[in-house]
């Protein structure tokens, strides 16, 4: 195997029934490390590709469809593995099709993906999805609903993978040829650099051509800035970088980001300067305007030092998402829109993401904090 460490068993909740607690989940493995243990069992190296084939393009659950599969190699399979994807706790459907999903994990810690829709020119609908990699975060960014529900643990490859098989499953998305799911986002719950182990695997996994088949040009991760797994995700190449600034300054960004900025603003950005870019690639910074905190005319100035400073770089501005109970206010529209102004006149892109989806929580985190409440309300 490529990967010393074996994959989990990660059955689904109906496990314990079924006694599949002692099956492999086939999700946990990467191509290679499927060919592996193919070949440990005597199977050759094209049995995995079809195996792969089944699980990622034609999204089997279980093997007595896999037709160009041996009887005997499918009764193997069943009694030694299985292919367990989480089970969908709740879906909400926001007014502008933004679709939150909140998924039970097999041991039933729950994390949430978003389907987000865009129209392309011809008037087709596409989707984005932004993708969890940790039951919730360490990082304590005190404007994130994950943030405030503190670290949990990592999510598996298979864990981090499965988001996309729930999806495609949705969107009834079956032809890998013609994918509506076009762009994968990791913006979900959770900070990818701290899980970068299992971010990797899950990268490499989605540029397999006989998967999932997603080229890193259709990958965005971001990040509050770890500089070990910064490090890492440069000299992979697996992937675009967005970076979650939100503040201009160290002692704004303490404020706001406090895990996060225990690595000072500064040589983060000093580390940006020197990170190995694709081709016509431009790193993202991601700047959340909230309400009188760090949405002000000195801000701007400030954040436009910090842009100039960062060759290739760019900004999405993204409007605050309300979350109640939170010290924090959206911005107005006004603000917003001077803010927006101030970047422009100093000749710099910055676009207006308005947050989608803000009537069903979409917000990072937001979903799971509510359903945890009602939960407890309902105790
Ligand atoms: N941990 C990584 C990846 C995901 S964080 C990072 O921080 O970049 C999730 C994203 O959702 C971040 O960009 C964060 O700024 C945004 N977010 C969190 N709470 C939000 C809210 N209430 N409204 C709008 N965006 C929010
Ligand atoms: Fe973690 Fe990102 Fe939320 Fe900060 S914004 S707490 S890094 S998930």
């Amino acid at each position: 195997m490529q990967d010393t460490q074996a994959p989990q068993a990660a059955p689904d909740s109906t496990a314990a029934d079924s006694g599949l607690e002692h099956r492999i989940n086939l999700l946990e493995f990467t191509l290679p490390e499927l060919k592996d243990w193919l070949a440990g069992l005597g199977h050759p190296a094209f049995r995995a590709v079809q195996l792969w084939q089944w699980i990622w393009q034609h999204m089997a659950r279980d093997f007595d469809n896999m037709s160009n599969i041996s009887k005997a190699l499918r009764q193997q399979l069943k009694e030694i593995a299985c292919i367990s994807w989480p089970e969908v706790d709740r879906i909400q459907v926001s007014s502008d099709g933004t679709t939150k999903f909140l998924l039970r994990l097999a041991d039933n810690e729950r994390i949430e993906t978003v389907l987000i829709p865009s129209t392309s020119r011809e008037g087709n609908v596409r989707w984005t999805q932004c993708l969890s990699t940790q039951v919730g975060c360490a990082m304590g960014c005190t404007f994130c609903s994950t943030g405030t529900m503190g670290f949990t643990r990592n999510m598996t490859m298979g864990e981090i993978l499965s988001q996309i098989l729930v999806a495609r499953d949705y969107l009834h998305d079956t032809r890998p040829q013609w994918p509506i799911l076009r762009n994968l986002v990791f913006m979900g719950m959770g900070e990818p650099l701290l899980n970068y182990r299992e971010l990797e695997r899950a990268l490499r996994a989605l540029n397999e051509n006989a998967g999932l088949n997603f080229s890193p040009r259709r990958i965005t991760v971001s990040t509050c800035g770890i500089r070990k797994g910064l490090q890492e995700l440069g000299e992979s190449g697996l992937a675009f970088l967005a970076i979650s600034l939100h503040a201009p300054t160290q002692e704004l960004r303490q404020k706001l980001m406090p895990g996060a900025a225990r690595w000072p603003l500064e040589d983060l950005i000093a580390t940006l300067n020197s990170y190995p870019l694709k081709t016509r690639e431009r790193i993202t910074f991601e700047y959340l305007l909230l309400g009188h905190v760090n949405d002000g005319p000195e801000q701007a100035r400030q954040l436009i030092r910090i842009v100039r400073s960062v060759r290739k770089s760019k900004i999405n501005l993204i409007v605050y998402n309300a979350t109640p109970g939170s010290p924090y206010e959206a911005p107005s529209e006004e603000r917003v829109l001077a803010f927006e102004k101030i970047l422009w006149d100093a000749g710099i892109t910055a676009v207006i993401r308005k947050s989608k989806g803000q009537d069903i929580d979409a917000a990072c985190g937001q979903l799971k904090a509510t359903a945890l409440k009602e939960e407890e309300g309902a105790r």
